[in-house]
């Protein structure tokens, strides 16, 4: 199938999963995650109307904006980092990205507040939380969660939009249900302002719109053929 199908599949897939639960399929974003993937296919899910792109890697996403920067026949998009990012990279990640979803520790956040200040951006964050124990993964622990956020919000030009998790892998997304509820626990226990919740791929997204997710990203699902 082609991105086109797979698109048409996801976006039922989504409604389906939102009608369980009463919720409007327009009360969630849809990130395409396009890392490993061309210009050319960025083009082809803007053309079918996903305006969200989630990269994982500063200096390919970087690469692919300017490309389709210069060809000035798009829509405008928002782009999104939702890969680990380091300190030192955090200059060229302002400069790109909307939304910045892999904050994971203080250090990072004040690298972002400090370039954002000197490109006079307030730029919009998302907390990474660790929500299971697995070793590779990044992302704050619950425990360290609101502390951290208590201290990046003193930051001038840091504005947290929301938490974001990656789940486990596992064989059936029923298993990664019980990541996706601590995340929106730990949001509801929180109470800050804070508008997003990241969360869901493509084994797993139901599952995690089930738990409140009102942003998913998802990549395979949409580009494997
Ligand atoms: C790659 C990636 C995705 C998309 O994963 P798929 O399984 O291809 O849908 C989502 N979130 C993050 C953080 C990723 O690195």
């Amino acid at each position: 199938m082609g991105i086109q199908e797979n698109l048409l599949n996801v976006r039922q897939r989504i409604a389906l999963a939102c009608s369980k639960v009463n919720r409007l399929p327009d009360s969630l974003t849809l990130v395409a995650v396009t890392k490993g993937r061309s210009a050319q296919e960025i083009k082809e899910v803007w053309a079918v109307g996903v305006t969200d792109i989630g990269e994982s890697r500063v200096q390919e996403a970087h690469l692919k904006y300017e490309q389709l920067k210069s060809c000035k026949c798009e829509p405008p998009a928002k782009w999104h980092l939702v890969g680990h990012l380091q300190a030192n990279k955090a200059k060229e990640a302002v400069k790109i990205f909307d939304l910045i979803q892999s904050v994971d520790s203080l250090h990072l956040a004040a690298a972002i507040d400090k370039q954002a200040a000197s490109m006079g951006k307030i730029q919009d964050i998302l907390i990474e939380v660790k929500t299971s124990p697995e070793a590779t993964k990044f992302g704050l622990t619950p425990q360290e969660t609101a502390g951290a956020v208590g201290e990046i919000a003193r930051l001038k030009n840091i504005n947290i939009r929301g938490l974001m998790t990656v789940a486990p892998l596992v064989d059936n997304p029923e298993k990664a249900r019980p990541y996706f509820r601590m995340l929106r626990e730990l949001k509801d226990k929180l109470n800050l302002e804070m508008d997003f919740l990241s969360m869901g791929m493509s084994d797993d997204f139901e599952a995690a719109i089930e738990e409140g997710a009102n942003i998913v990203r998802i990549g395979r699902a949409i580009f494997s053929s």
